[in-house]
Formats: structure tokens, C-alpha cells, sequence
């Protein structure tokens, strides 16, 4: 898991921010120079590839402790030029981190038409860059956004279960009015679902077996068997 916190106030010239969507605009790591994508800067913008959560938390003041915001999603990132703490021009990141939450019911809409018909392997190579970002330039991901990554992993994760929960290896207890079988894909890694993650971390679940893995006796257990389940599985597939 990654932790951002968030302080009451301007960091550098940049006070960090909410959207009236709920979109959270966070200023980079570094106060000194030009702001790099190492230490965390570079665990937000790879947290989707490597299947970690990040939370951000807010500074409420001195002694007062922190207030959580909730798990978030990196979506994208542009560069500024911004003073320093020097007050010298910099440039720097300010990512767009989008609520998971935001995400959690839009991968349980149906599948995408052209996503229907994409060989298993193609819907894996489309997941998996999805999940990936590149620091490089300001990033929106070959201009796809947020929605339509999450939707990628989804629908190639739903194409390897083939109709049968990963976890119980029952079939879908039912189809969706689309025809399709109805799973639900599940975070192996988050507290909630939702968001691009690397297609390994990323199980299809019957309804049952995914309240299970959130709130059942054995919830952790079964969770991490499925994390090992996941790993080896999508390990042996070609690259
Ligand atoms: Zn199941
Ligand atoms: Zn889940």
C-alpha cells in the first residue's frame, strides 16, 4: 500500500485540491530542484502496474492527526512550472487521483461490443498496458481514460475466468441480459474495487465468492490463495 498525505494549506506555491467531481489534485514529491518520477512520485504513478492501493490521508493540524480520504487511483498527470521552496521555477508533477469508489460499479456494467470479439491474448496485452503509465510527458495514456483502462482489465479478466469463478471454479450462477456470464471482478489488493490493476491481480468472482473474500470468517485466507492462484496463473501466460 502507498500512503499520500495531503497538509492543510499550500505546499510550495501549490495547494493540493478536490474537484466538484471528487478528481484530487496532488502536487509531487520534492522540495528543492525539479521534481523527478523516483521515491513517491514514482510509487503513484506505478501503483496500478504493481497492484498496490493508495490512500491518502489529510493533515487536519498540528496534533490533531489525519483525517482519511479514502483509496484512490492515479489517472493522470501534467507537469507545471512552480516555485521551489527557494522560491526558484521548478517543474513540477501535479497527478489527478480519481476515487475508487467512482470506479467500483462502472466494472460491473456489461462488457464493451469490440471487447467481445478480441482473441483472449489481445484482451491480455490491452489489460496489461492499460495498467501502465509512462512519467515521461503529461500522461492521459494514449488519451484513454480512466474509465476505459479500468474497462480493458475488466473485460480481458472476465474473458480468462470463461464463465467460471476463479475462487469456487463454479459456474457463473447466471446470465446477464447481454448473454454474457455474470462475474465480478475483484482487487485482489484493494479495499475496494475498481480502477486499472495489472490483470494478475485481478480475480472474476461469483457473487458469492466475492462477499466472501470482503467480509466472510476466512476472508483474508481465501484472498491471498486467490493472489497466489492469480500469480502463477497469468506467470505462465505468453508475454
Ligand atoms: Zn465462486
Ligand atoms: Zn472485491
Amino acid at each position: 500500500m502507498t500512503f499520500l498525505f495531503t497538509g492543510s494549506g499550500e505546499r510550495y506555491g501549490y495547494a493540493d485540491r478536490f474537484d466538484e467531481e471528487g478528481t484530487f489534485f496532488y502536487f509531487g514529491e520534492g522540495q528543492k530542484g525539479h521534481m523527478e518520477f523516483v521515491r513517491g512520485n514514482l510509487a503513484v504513478l506505478n501503483h496500478s502496474s504493481h497492484g498496490k492501493a493508495l490512500h491518502l490521508f489529510h493533515a487536519v493540524g498540528r496534533g490533531k492527526g489525519q483525517k482519511y480520504l479514502g483509496e484512490f487511483v492515479y489517472q493522470d498527470h501534467k507537469w507545471v512550472i512552480a516555485p521551489d521552496v527557494d522560491g526558484n521555477s521548478r517543474r513540477a508533477i501535479i497527478f489527478r487521483l480519481v476515487p475508487v469508489t467512482r470506479l467500483e460499479q462502472f466494472e460491473l456494467a456489461s462488457a464493451d461490443e469490440p471487447a467481445k470479439h478480441m482473441t483472449l491474448q489481445d484482451s491480455r496485452r490491452r489489460a496489461i498496458a492499460a495498467s501502465k503509465v509512462s512519467g515521461l510527458d503529461d500522461s492521459k495514456n494514449g488519451s484513454r481514460t480512466i474509465y476505459e483502462r479500468s474497462r480493458a482489465v475488466r473485460d480481458y479478466v472476465l474473458k480468462r475466468a470463461a464463465g467460471v469463478c476463479e475462487l469456487c471454479k463454479e459456474p457463473a450462477p447466471f446470465r446477464r441480459s447481454d448473454g454474457l456470464p455474470y462475474l465480478e471482478p475483484h482487487h485482489t489488493t484493494r479495499l475496494s474495487d475498481g480502477g486499472p490493476d495489472h490483470p494478475q491481480f485481478v480475480a472474476a468472482l461469483c457473487p458469492a465468492c466475492h462477499r466472501e473474500v470482503h467480509y466472510g470468517e476466512h476472508a483474508q485466507a481465501k484472498n491471498l490463495m486467490l493472489r497466489e492462484r492469480l500469480r502463477v496463473l497469468e506467470a505462465s501466460e505468453p508475454t
